[in-house]
C-alpha cells in the first residue's frame, strides 16, 4: 500500500513524458515546415452588413502535416511563440499574402495576423515595408490584425513600431475585441482602424439581452470613435439579423464562408478550373 502514492507519480511523469515528447516532435517538425512547403494560407471573407459587398479577407495559416494531416493553427501557433519560429511563419505567412494579393484585380484588401511576439523582431517596420516593395503590394490594401496582449507588453516601443508601420499606409484592425483585460485602454493608446468584435459575444447575441446590450455598446463605441466594427464568427441569418438592426459595418464567419485556399475565393478566371 505504501508504494502506491510513489507509483502514481511514476505514471502521471510518465504521462507529461509523452506530452513534452509529442510538442517536441511536433516543433520539431515545425522547424522544418517552410522549407517543405507545408505551409498555406486560407482566406476567410469579410463582407459588409448593409450590402453584401466583400470588403476584404483574413488569412489563416494552415499546416499540412505529412504524418498528422492538417494541424489546427491552436496546436502550432502557441508553440511557434514559445520557441520563437513564430518569427520565420508570420514573416512567412505575410509575404504569402502579399505576393497572392499583390496582383488581384480589381484588388481587394487581405488581413494578416501579427502574433505579439513579432514585435520583438530587431526590425518589423522595415521588413513589412520590405515585404510590399518586394511583391509590390499596394500598402493601404494590406491589414494587420493584432490582439490588445501586443500592445500590453512593451507598450512605448510597440506604439512607436505601429506608427512606423501605419506610416506606410497599412492599416490596423484590433482583433477579438472584448476578450482582454483592457481592451479600452488599447483603443485609446492606438487608433485602430477596425475593431474586430470577438465570436463569444455573437454566439450569445440570439439568447443574451446581455451580450446583445455588449454588442450595442461597442457599436457605439466605435460610431463615436469613427471606428468601423467587423463582428466575427457569424454562423446563423438570425446573427446577420441582429447585426442589421443594431447597424454593424461588417461581418465574418461560416454564415459568409469558410476560409478557403486562395484558388477558391480568387475571381481570376484562370483559378474556375480548381472551384
Ligand atoms: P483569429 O485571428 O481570431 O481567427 C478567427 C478564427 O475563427 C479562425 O480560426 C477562423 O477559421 C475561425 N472562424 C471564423 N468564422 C467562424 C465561425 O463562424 N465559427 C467558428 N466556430 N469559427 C470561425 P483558425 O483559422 O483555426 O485560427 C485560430 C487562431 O489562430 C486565429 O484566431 C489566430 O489567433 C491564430 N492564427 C491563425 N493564423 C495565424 C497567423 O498567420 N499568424 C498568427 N500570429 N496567428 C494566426
Ligand atoms: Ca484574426
Ligand atoms: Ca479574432
Ligand atoms: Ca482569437
Amino acid at each position: 500500500a505504501k508504494a502506491e502514492p510513489t507509483e502514481k507519480i511514476c505514471f502521471f511523469d510518465q504521462e507529461m513524458d509523452e506530452a513534452v515528447r509529442k510538442r517536441r516532435a511536433l516543433a520539431n517538425d515545425l522547424r522544418q515546415a517552410i522549407a517543405n512547403d507545408e505551409l498555406e494560407l486560407h482566406y476567410q471573407v469579410q463582407s459588409s452588413v448593409l450590402t453584401g459587398e466583400i470588403t476584404g479577407y483574413e488569412a489563416l495559416l494552415r499546416w499540412r502535416h505529412p504524418q498528422r494531416g492538417l494541424v489546427p493553427p491552436m496546436e502550432f501557433i502557441p508553440l511557434a511563440e514559445e520557441n520563437g519560429l513564430i518569427l520565420k511563419l508570420g514573416e512567412w505567412a505575410l509575404r504569402e499574402a502579399c505576393q497572392q494579393f499583390a496582383r488581384r484585380d480589381p484588388p481587394v484588401k487581405v488581413a494578416v495576423n501579427l502574433s505579439p511576439i513579432q514585435f520583438l523582431h530587431p526590425n518589423l517596420a522595415k521588413l513589412v515595408s520590405d515585404i510590399l516593395d518586394e511583391t509590390g503590394m499596394p500598402p493601404h490594401y494590406l491589414e494587420l490584425e493584432l490582439t490588445e496582449s501586443a500592445i500590453i507588453a512593451d507598450k512605448a516601443r510597440t506604439l512607436a513600431i505601429l506608427e512606423q508601420i501605419r506610416k506606410l499606409g497599412v492599416t490596423f484592425a484590433l482583433d477579438d475585441f472584448g476578450t482582454g483585460y483592457s481592451s479600452l485602454e488599447t483603443l485609446r493608446a492606438f487608433p485602430f482602424d477596425k475593431i474586430k468584435l470577438d465570436k463569444s459575444f455573437m454566439d450569445e447575441a440570439a439568447e443574451s439581452l446581455q451580450a446583445r446590450s455588449i454588442i450595442r455598446a461597442v457599436l457605439a463605441l466605435g460610431k463615436s470613435l469613427g471606428i468601423p466594427v467587423l463582428a466575427e464568427g457569424i454562423e446563423t441569418y438570425d446573427q446577420m439579423n441582429i447585426l442589421r438592426e443594431e447597424g454593424c459595418d461588417n461581418a465574418q464567419g461560416y454564415l459568409l464562408g469558410k476560409p478557403a485556399p486562395y484558388s477558391v475565393i480568387s475571381d481570376d478566371p484562370a483559378n474556375y478550373a480548381t472551384r
